[in-house]
């Protein structure tokens, strides 16, 4: 298929290949120019395709470093099939800093399955969806709290099977990625994880740490996750891939409509619980102060579910809307199956 953006590297050759996919950006300063955005292949022989990404918000660090990480370190010698690694997916976004794009407020996980000659975010989602996940077998796509947002350690996420053989299997590949906690939640069209089921290859996400920052701890999990589940599906083998047994994940669900703490004024928010506090539904979640108003009483904001609490607001000015905590309760039983 022709595509607005173009592969400077052949992503059917055996061996290893770095280059840019170019996204046209006529603007004042560049009238032809194109704007880079890093990817890899590494392929050899046969097997499954595994694509990794990251940055497609581009606030979220961690998954950036660690594609860049893999990027580096896996030769084709360790490759059974073909691995494309992509650090910078939403490039304009990562490049700024910013979850959403400078260029045109794009979020790339709202705005699949894109559109070929949109604007510079939707042509990112066309091309990963039709010509990048039409391809693969496993996406991983790496995030983070970004910068409002701080989750409690290393996370996965996955949608919910459809049956029972996809459970199975689902799960399988979560025991073998080995993050403490997996979420599985409803799918929705415009994110990259229906955009893989369209293309009937399988997406999971991470959620690692975030509030604009970087952890060591929970970026090593993060890798070593990766590089679990890469050798589980067959896609790596050799040295690499880490000997020690992936650790036994807790598999919980988030209610989108119970699970999310929300401000209802604007404040400076005083949090009530600390990530991973259990709670309950009718509990005091959070004060919100108004300094500007010394004797006035701060506003009370309560859970409307129960259940852990995964995530919470990074900074402490608030206003109406902005979330401040998400839950997830715990998926009993399935892990026995
Ligand atoms: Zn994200």
């Amino acid at each position: 298929m022709l595509h607005t953006i173009k592969s400077e590297i052949d992503l059917d050759a055996p061996g290893k290949h770095v280059g840019y996919l170019r996204l046209p950006h006529s603007v004042h300063r560049s009238a032809y120019g194109w704007l880079p955005i890093p990817i890899a292949s590494i392929k050899r022989g046969e097997g499954p395709v595994f694509i990794v990404s990251a940055g497609s918000h581009g606030d979220e660090y961690e998954g950036q470093i660690i594609a860049s990480s893999l990027m580096r370190d896996i030769s084709p010698d360790m490759v059974n099939g073909q691995i494309i690694i992509l650090p910078m997916l939403n490039f304009p976004a990562a490049d700024a800093g910013t979850r959403t794009s400078p260029l045109d407020d794009g979020n790339l996980n709202r705005l699949f399955p894109g559109v070929q000659s949109g604007t510079p975010t939707q042509v990112i989602a066309h091309f990963v969806e039709h010509i990048l996940l039409a391809k693969a077998d496993y996406i991983v796509d790496l995030h983070s709290g970004g910068s409002s947002l701080l989750y409690d350690g290393a996370n996965m996420m996955a949608l919910e099977p459809r049956d029972a053989e996809e459970e199975a299997r689902v799960i399988g590949l979560l025991k073998a990625f080995g993050l403490p906690r997996a979420f599985l939640y409803q799918p929705n069209s415009v994110n990259i994880t229906a955009a893989a089921r369209r293309q009937n290859a399988l997406c999971f996400l991470t959620e690692l740490g975030g509030a604009g920052n970087v952890d060591k701890a929970i970026l090593q999990q993060g890798r070593q996750g990766l590089l679990h589940l890469m050798g589980f599906t067959g896609v790596l083998s050799g040295s690499l891939v880490p000997e020690s047994a992936p650790a036994e994940p807790q598999l919980m669900s988030i209610d989108r409509l119970t699970h999310y703490a929300y401000a209802n004024h604007r404040g400076i928010w005083e949090p009530l619980a600390q990530l991973g506090d259990e709670v309950q539904a009718g509990q005091p979640a959070a004060l919100i102060h108004f300094p500007d108003e010394p004797l006035r009483e701060p506003q009370v904001v309560t859970f409307d579910g129960s259940g852990q609490v995964i995530c919470k607001r990074a900074t402490a000015r608030v206003k109406r809307g902005d979330c401040l905590f998400q839950l997830a309760a715990k998926r009993l039983g399935l892990l026995d199956i």
